[in-house]
């Protein structure tokens, strides 16, 4: 299916149910949804995952800050979801190992943590934690000064903007009228009105999901003008620096002076990602940025950890993103991570607040919800559905290598190409069959392929400048530079794509 006819869809038929809010939880949603038989329809204001599901700080885990506030059972399901999502869609949960580093002392308490989560991980499958003595640590994180050793434990990364988009491609596979760059206007009842391309539409469905994030509340307030606020956003923000100024092959956690952690995350496209901070936020909540002053408080974080300090003049880029929290007393860093699931008295379902990494539970409690309303029963099957691209490393990049042997490309796209489009990753590299000049990089700073953003562009919905290079790539994130040289040409194609 394409946006067109997606777009036709929403305003001619009846939906079992709309889901507002195109982030990993409306996406979950809608794959949810549509597994158990539902006809589903999906609108985003903006672009897939260009609210908080694109500013995380990629990780797919249980949390090792939230064992400090004692939320085991969180904690648990994170790490189980770890399993699960590595089984349904491997190619982008990628294990990696993190580093505590020890400067002195032994930290009875961190040791104390690891070894609960290792206990709350057992089954998955994940190696215990362990003690590397000080040469080991020097080798894997030459970017440290000197230390007494470090644990090292393992978690998972992933890509969130992609990962979304997979959830969203697969439910679309499966049926669901999917529309990025559609903004609900207005709700009446079951008729919600949608403004997509200077049009306005009516969408009727029998039920509605708002997993609108942070704009939870407004989307409450078309629904019943005068309701009380569930949300309340808190900001974290993450800067990028050259891999050369970390150089690390291991993520690293360091404490911060306000109890929490700080993740120094390696990425295969030479940058390290730091982050994150958790400040009450009561500023607009459309693309928040990360200020001066909380760069500053992550780079004295992370500096007091390197042998060579970091300054501005390293931070390639920055991001900040909203935490959806459900409101109630406290300072945010506090508040659990726990998701929302609240019935309006006209009968729509909000959800919202949980983590990246729980989107599957949370979608599952929310379409438990609609069927109830709906009095239909069918149990979720997201746990054992692999989503779109699902295939393993070893199942896909010998042999993608043979293709960019044909091509006269570089073998070294194989596992980057592989972690982005799983076995989907073949489609792409046969528009260079097609065309040569794809098999171009979008530029020297930047190891994207043309062929990547052309492929976004036919096949992943991408409709903006900014769709193509800060979500279904990572370019804006990556280089400055390489992704505004990037940006004219990626214009040019879209102008052509129509
Ligand atoms: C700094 C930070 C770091 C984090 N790190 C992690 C992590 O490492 N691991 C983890 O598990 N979790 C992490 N999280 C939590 C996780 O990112 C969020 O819980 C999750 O992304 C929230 O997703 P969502 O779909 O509920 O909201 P969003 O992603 O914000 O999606 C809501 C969507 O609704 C759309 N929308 C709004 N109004 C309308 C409208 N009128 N019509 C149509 N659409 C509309 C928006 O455009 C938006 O795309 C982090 C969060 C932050 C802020």
């Amino acid at each position: 299916m394409d946006r067109p006819t997606d777009l036709r869809r929403l305003a001619a038929e009846e939906f079992d149910l709309l889901v507002i809010g195109g982030g990993i939880t409306g996406a979950g949603v809608a794959w949810d949804g549509v597994l158990r038989g539902l006809s589903v329809a999906l609108v985003e204001r903006a672009d897939f995952a260009a609210g908080t599901s694109s500013r995380s700080s990629k990780l797919i885990h249980g949390g090792l800050r939230y064992l400090q506030r004692l939320h085991l059972g969180q904690v648990r399901q994170g790490l189980r979801e770890r399993r699960v999502l590595e089984l349904v869609v491997p190619q982008l949960v990628q294990r990696t190992p993190f580093l505590f580093p020890r400067f002195g002392g032994r930290h009875p308490l961190v040791r104390a943590g690891l070894m609960l989560y290792d206990i709350l991980a057992a089954g998955t499958g994940y190696p215990h934690h362990h003690v590397l003595p000080p040469d080991v640590v020097a080798e894997e994180s030459p970017a440290l000064r000197e230390t007494n050793g470090a644990f090292e434990y393992f978690d998972a990364r992933t890509d969130d903007a992609r990962l979304v988009w997979t959830i969203v491609r697969s439910a679309s596979e499966k049926g669901a009228a999917v529309a990025n760059h559609a903004e609900v206007t207005a709700i009446d009842g079951r008729r919600v009105t949608v403004r997509a391309d200077d049009d306005t539409f009516v969408v009727r469905a029998r039920s509605i999901v708002n997993a609108t994030g942070v704009w939870v509340d407004a989307i409450r307030t078309l629904d019943q003008p005068g309701v009380a606020r569930d949300v309340r956003p808190s900001k974290g923000i993450h800067v990028v620096v050259p891999a050369s100024r970390v150089p690390t092959s291991s993520a690293l956690i360091l404490p911060t002076p306000d109890g929490r952690f700080l993740f120094v995350i390696p990425w295969e496209d030479s940058t390290v990602l730091i982050g994150t901070t958790d400040d009450d936020y009561d500023g607009p909540l459309d693309d928040p940025r990360a200020e001066e002053r909380e760069i500053s408080w992550v780079l004295d974080v992370v500096n007091d950890a390197l042998q060579s300090p970091l300054s501005m003049d390293d931070v390639v880029s920055s991001f900040a993103g909203l935490r959806p929290l459900v409101a109630h007393g406290g300072l945010t860093k506090n508040l659990s991570r726990k998701p929302l699931i609240e019935v309006s008295s006209s009968g729509m379902i909000t959800a919202t607040g949980g983590k990246l990494t729980a989107w599957r539970p949370m979608a599952a409690a929310a379409v438990d919800r609609v069927l109830e309303v709906a009095g239909r029963k069918a149990p979720s099957k997201t746990d054992e559905t692999r989503l779109a691209g699902a295939a393993s490393f070893e199942g896909v990049v010998p042999a993608l290598e043979v293709v960019l042997d044909d091509l006269r490309l570089d073998r070294s796209h194989a596992p980057r190409l592989y972690h982005r489009y799983g076995s989907h990753a073949a489609q792409v590299l046969r528009l260079v069959g097609d065309d040569k000049t794809f098999g171009e990089r979008l530029h020297a700073e930047l190891p994207y392929l043309r062929a990547e953003a052309e492929y976004a562009i036919r096949a992943e919905r991408a409709r903006t400048v900014d769709d193509v290079l800060a979500r279904r790539l990572r370019a804006t994130l990556t280089s400055r530079d390489g992704a505004s040289s990037a940006a004219d040409w990626v214009r040019g194609r879209l102008i052509l794509s129509g």
